[in-house]
């Protein structure tokens, strides 16, 4: 049995990130994922999965030597960001230059995000990497867990650390109870060239058919997150590349006028899920493994992100203990992430009901909404500083 002090299951972004914060600290971890990054097809082709990344964490990962490792000419900075409603007047812009800031937020692909951290584990002291093994079974004690690999290999820590997403195997093991609400909605996804420059602006249209994000790519590019009924998403999947780009055009108003496919689309269910804990003695929940939300506010991976940040704070920082497992600690951790847990699920989920909602008087109001909000200086520099952390 080969001993560590954390055991972390899953090497998405979320869980590689907060392995490299605690090696960092020479605390012995073991990286258990069975889908380690793999090179692109083709070099050189772009990603559909694209995140947009707040500064904060872009900096955190920058201090755990992962963020420089991506080549610069893949990353966009987005300075500005307008939001359209349904009708008229609805719309909202929020600028970096007027909020105080270099940028709103960072675009980067999630494979090469995904290969840097990579990377960067391979490269780390103190990290034990289990690279295509999968968990088998758990045993929990009071000192410490066991876990047993498919291969029969077998690892023992003071604590497990589910990064393991959606469907995590940690949550389950632990019996952490979660619910799901299924959107009945798909995210498709897909990159396209583009005839004009997008300027460093995302946009967002929330129109009838679900919400459209256009978030900038390098040179003349946009990558989008169409979040549709599954019908609709279906047929999206459907069209040829010229019919996809006539639909996008249209439901974008031609802002970056003619399109052209340049990644095909893909599609992911959208569903809601809200876990009744984050820790047990011996455990701990970050990442998709902790929450799902909607993916219109961006914010899935953000959120992520900031778990592993407070995790890797509580678990190194000063007057943490020796045993990282001790149930007081994790308890510190999960009473540090539930208001900003809380505010994005309630933010995304009222902002999918609010834009869903087919009666004229919430269509009215929330199109009014964004105009108000828009007119308010000091209210929208708060939101785009909250949203950069
Ligand atoms: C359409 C769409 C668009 C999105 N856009 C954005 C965006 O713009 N910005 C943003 O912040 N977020 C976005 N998100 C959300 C984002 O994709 C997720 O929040 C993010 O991928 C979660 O990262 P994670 O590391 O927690 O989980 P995952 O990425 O799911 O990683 C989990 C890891 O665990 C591994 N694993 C699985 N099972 C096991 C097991 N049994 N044992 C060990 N390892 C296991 C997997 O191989 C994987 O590597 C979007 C989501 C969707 C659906």
């Amino acid at each position: 049995m080969q001993a560590f002090d954390v055991i972390v299951s899953g090497a998405g972004i979320v869980g590689a990130a907060f392995a490299l914060g605690l090696a960092r600290a020479n605390v012995r971890v073991a990286v258990i994922e069975p889908q380690p990054p793999r090179a692109p097809a083709s070099e050189g082709a772009w990603d559909t999965r694209v995140y947009t990344v707040s500064p904060g964490n872009a900096e955190w990962l920058a201090t755990l030597q992962a963020w420089q490792r991506m080549s610069a000419e893949r990353l966009t900075r987005v300075e500005t960001m307008q939001i359209y409603g349904d009708r008229a007047p609805g719309r909202l812009e929020f600028s970096a230059y007027e909020a105080g800031m270099r940028e709103l937020a960072w675009v980067a692909e999630s494979r090469e995000l995904q290969r840097a951290l990579w990377h960067s584990l391979e490269a780390a002291s103190h990290v034990t990497l289990f690279a295509g093994a999968r968990c088998a079974d758990i045993a929990w004690a009071r000192n410490e867990a066991q876990v047993t690999l498919e291969n029969g290999g077998g690892l023992s820590a003071r604590l497990v650390v589910g990064a393991d997403g959606a469907d995590s195997w940690v949550r389950q093991r632990a019996g952490i109870d979660v619910t799901t609400h299924d959107y009945g909605q798909l995210g498709v996804v897909a990159n396209f060239e583009t005839e004009r420059g997008h300027g460093g602006v995302a946009y967002q249209w929330f129109t009838g058919e679900g919400v459209l994000a256009f978030l900038p790519l390098p040179g003349n590019r946009t990558s989008i997150v169409w979040s549709v009924p599954e019908a609709h998403g279906r047929e999206l999947l459907a069209y040829t590349p010229e019919q996809l780009c006539a639909e996008v055009e249209r439901a974008s108003e031609s802002a970056l006028g003619a399109l052209r496919v340049i990644t095909p689309a893909a599609a992911f269910p959208l569903k809601r899920q809200r876990v009744a804990r984050l820790v047990e003695p011996r455990a701990a929940l970050i990442g998709d493994a902790a929450h799902n939300i909607h993916p219109l506010a961006g914010q899935g991976v953000n959120l992520g992100l900031r778990d592993a940040r407070e995790l890797a704070a509580v678990l190194t920082g000063r007057g943490a203990q020796r045993d990282c497992g001790d149930y007081a600690l994790l308890r510190r951790f999960e009473r540090a992430r539930r208001e900003d847990i809380a505010a994005v699920e309630l933010t995304t989920d009222g902002l999918e009901k609010l834009f869903n909602s087919p009666a004229v008087w919430i269509a009215r109001l929330r199109n009014f909404g964004l105009t108000i909000v828009d007119a308010q200086g000091p209210l929208k520099t708060a939101l785009a500083r909250r949203a950069a952390a």
